[in-house]
């Protein structure tokens, strides 16, 4: 036996998944394990090429070692191939990519017999260029012989762009190059069009909210301008897993469209463990063992080590923590949590991913990481930080030092779920629920090579979903309760569309239905604004302007840039409604990991002038908000409560700050000078009568704490049933509404018109609320925290809150639930 040379690669072969989670978890650490689950292996589906397939495909597949095929990549293969549109729901790592190469690469080579060369045309849509470019790569790889394919985005030369449009068959881009170039200039597209056989849409689940909104009206534009040309092109999707898949999809592409659900890919077997992290003075609990000397009982030959299997499928009560209450969190965050645990991993030479929830959350958890194993030179120097935004050179190299063990750790943010192949490591570690179901399980699904068992730990975060995640873990591994949201109808979204249709093609009436029930009342708006014109013929765009630059499907409206007042750099732009709480003159303002204070927000210019520096201190912005209630679309009662979901106007208004030193301290308020901003939107709300709340055990002096601290739970609560961000989503309770005369508690979409989370949480409110409920009363505080009813973004300081009067609150209002009675 020699020894190995300084230079081997510093990551093991061979991996036991349990007996690592066991050392993890080992003495003082041990009640933080909370739960632990085994995802088991899946065997492969298999299914017999379909005879349809052309036989340069079919060789161009074997060519690049595909010779079998899974059962949904048959299943969706032979739906698109026949002309349904058809969505793939199933894992990370799946093959869908096959799925829908194989009709389209199909239809490709049998068109390029025709005279043109051209016969059939193929677009495919991803959310990032990044992804798109991978997919280029795949297909150039399979060399199917007078199939051209090619990327086009805003980078494509012009010269360049001439050449695909009149000669690709596959051309690759994404949602906002078709609605900035290819429809507006459609003609120049006329004969691409005219043989548009399939549009492929990549990661449709990343289309929710209000960008799922732009493109469900962006695809009943494409579809139109189609069959101006005569072309009705099959549209197959492809979805993380999520509930309801085929109702997503067909809300996207308005056509009904088949979900094949059933993954026939095989997996191997991954260990799943819910971590909650320790209280705050307890730190992380013993120091990381030096050169992996726990490691060396694990080999994968071994078998599981010391108690291991005996961790699986088993909850652990949780562990008591000591009451801080007021601001301080009750335990430590994620990112401390988990740099802590790919120190331990690293030093043992578990290949580990370790994802957080913002740019500076990587930094701060590898830097963490790199500390601790300071006295391992080379270990501190194989753990990296990935942020995403790099270029394609970079991404190459990583994925080159992942793949030779040069990192070993490696901390990134979710900008790793697109455009970077990193897969096949062996421990994947997510620091704080990374905002959706389908993105927990794409980051998990970063573990695991061929043959070899994986394991994922979630590490909670201070968070309300968090909290209620440890707690019920059927949350993470029974069936998706979340569905991915949109609203094809909201006004705001549409009638800007609508226009932007006019200009490509006049609308005609008979072109109004695909583009829903409103949209015959929104033409007419658009008409008395002087922006569409009306003519025999149909309605015509009336402006000399480009439609379609009044329109950003991503979404955000007005913006104001942070300017640096030293060299006038623009250090990068933030939405008008969070320059007043976030940029507002005096605030203390962290930009990419950077901090500034801002000199002065000037909302006319749209400008907040910013110096570098820390004060050390934080500022916090006071707002007061109010609402009123434009119209119930829908409203139920619960005996003495009403529920509601319909159209309000949120009207808020930055009105002070406040100065805080790290520990809390107040050292001082100051006034801001800001407008009030009013929001149109959709809200579910619930009416609750005083004397019930009393007899509930809420006397009406508490209503204002506990309304308010249900209100933030309640906040905390929506991404568990619908696919949105915290950040989405506001909220306004009141001990006595003026429009309902009653103690109301209010949750409201965070974007004008509505994007179909509140309505989503009126559809399943008892749902939503029992949830809520369990967070609040599960979390181990006494008087209220991060981690259940603190919100990060109140615009009152949280004040007042009432954890104990929330929970009995909420208690009341579930206990009229009609099944209940
Ligand atoms: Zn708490
Ligand atoms: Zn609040």
């Amino acid at each position: 036996m020699s020894t190995p040379p300084r230079t081997a690669p510093l990551a093991r072969t061979g991996f036991d998944p349990e007996a690592t989670l066991a050392a993890l978890a080992s003495g003082p650490r041990a009640e933080r394990l909370r739960h632990v689950h085994e995802v088991p292996a899946r065997p492969a589906s298999l299914a017999a090429w379909p005879d349809w397939v052309d036989p340069c495909v079919h060789a161009a597949c074997a060519g690049a070692g595909v010779t079998s095929l899974w059962s949904h990549q048959r299943e969706a293969a032979d739906l698109a191939h026949a002309g349904s549109h058809v969505v793939m729901a199933t894992g990370t790592a799946s093959g869908k990519s096959l799925g829908y190469l194989l009709p389209v690469l199909t239809a490709l080579v049998e068109g390029s017999s025709a005279p043109t060369g051209r016969g059939a045309t193929a677009l495919y849509l991803s959310p990032t260029k990044a992804l798109a470019a991978d997919q280029l790569a795949r297909v150039q790889a399979m060399a199917v012989p007078g199939v051209r394919a090619a990327t086009y985005d805003g980078d494509t030369p012009s010269e360049e762009r001439r050449w695909i449009r009149d000669h690709a068959h596959l051309v690759l881009t994404n949602p906002d190059l078709v609605h900035h170039s290819l429809l507006p200039l459609h003609e120049r597209w006329a004969p691409f069009l005219r043989r548009l056989r399939y549009v492929v849409i990549d990661e449709c689940h990343v289309y929710r909210g209000v960008f799922g909104s732009h493109l469900a009206a962006l695809l009943r534009r494409l579809r139109r301008v189609c069959a101006r040309y005569g072309a009705s092109p099959t549209f197959v999707l492809a979805s993380a897993t999520v509930r309801d898949p085929g109702d997503h999809a067909s809300r996207l592409v308005g056509l009904p469209v088949e979900a094949v659900t059933v993954d026939g890919s095989p997996r191997e077997e991954m260990t799943f463990a819910l971590w909650e992290p320790g209280a705050l003075d307890e730190g992380f609990g013993g120091t990381a063992p030096t050169g992996g000397d726990w490691a060396a009982g694990y080999t994968a030959d071994e078998g599981p080590a010391g108690p291991g299997d005996e961790l699986v499928g088993r909850s652990f009560p949780p562990q008591e923590l000591r009451d801080t209450s007021g601001e301080t969190p009750a335990r430590r965050s994620a990112t401390s949590e988990a740099a802590d645990l790919l120190a331990e991993l690293v030093s043992a030479r578990v290949q580990t991913v370790a994802f957080a929830r913002s740019r500076a959350g990587v930094e701060a958890l590898a830097s963490s990481a790199r500390r601790r194993l300071e006295d391992q030179p080379r270990l501190a120097a194989a753990v990296a930080a990935y942020r995403g935004g790099y270029l394609p050179e970079e991404r190459r190299e990583l994925e080159r030092a992942l793949r030779d063990g040069d990192i070993i750790g490696l901390a990134a943010t979710n900008a790793l779920e697109l455009g970077v192949d990193v897969s096949g490591l062996d421990a994947v570690l997510l620091a704080g629920w990374p905002g959706t179901r389908a993105s927990l399980w794409q980051q998990a699904g970063r573990a695991g090579r061929a043959g070899t068992r994986s394991l994922a730990v979630f590490v909670a975060a201070d968070d309300p979903l968090d909290t209620y995640v440890v707690n019920h873990p059927e949350v993470v591994f029974g069936q998706p309760v979340e569905s991915t949201v949109l609203d094809p109808d909201n006004p705001h979204v549409l009638a800007p569309h609508l226009a932007a249709a006019a200009a490509e093609l006049p609308l005609r009436e008979a072109d109004l239905e695909m583009f829903g029930p409103d949209a015959r009342r929104l033409v007419d708006a658009l008409v008395a604004r002087g922006i569409l014109r009306r003519r025999p013929s149909g309605w015509f765009w009336a402006r000399s302007d480009r439609a379609s630059d009044h329109v950003s499907l991503r979404g955000s409206g007005e913006v104001v840039g942070i300017v640096e007042r030293r060299t006038g750099r623009v250090l990068g732009t933030i939405d008008e409604a969070s320059a007043h709480s976030q940029a507002h003159t005096g605030a203390v303002h962290v930009h990419q990991g950077s901090t500034y204070i801002v000199t002065e927000l000037d909302l006319e210019t749209g400008t907040a002038t910013a110096v570098r520096g820390d004060p050390g201190w934080s500022t916090f912005a006071q707002s007061v908000s109010a609402f009123d209630v434009v119209g119930a679309q829908d409203s139920r009662s619960w005996g003495p409560i009403d529920v509601a979901f319909g159209a309000v106007r949120v009207h808020n208004q930055v009105t002070s700050f406040l100065r805080r030193l790290p520990g809390g301290e107040v050292i001082g308020t100051h006034p801001l000078d800001l407008p009030q901003r009013t929001l149109s939107t959709k809200a579910v709300w619930w009416t609750m009568p005083v004397e019930w709340l009393a007899a509930a055990g809420v006397a009406e002096v508490d209503i204002p704490g506990a309304a308010h601290a249900a209100e933030h739970a309640a906040i905390g609560m929506m991404p568990l049933v619908a696919t949105s961000d915290r950040w989405d989503i506001g909220g306004v309770s009141t001990a006595l509404h003026p429009d309902t005369g009653l103690p109301t508690i209010m949750v409201y979409d965070g974007h004008p018109g509505g994007a179909g989370f509140a309505q989503r949480a009126y559809g399943v409110f008892e749902m939503w609320l029992s949830a809520t409920l369990e967070a609040v009363r599960s979390c181990r505080c006494e008087s209220g925290c991060p981690g259940c009813v603190q919100s990060p973004k109140c615009g009152n300081g949280n004040e007042p809150l009432d954890k104990a009067g929330a929970v009995r609150l909420l208690e009341a209002v579930l206990r009229e639930a009609p099944q209940h009675h």
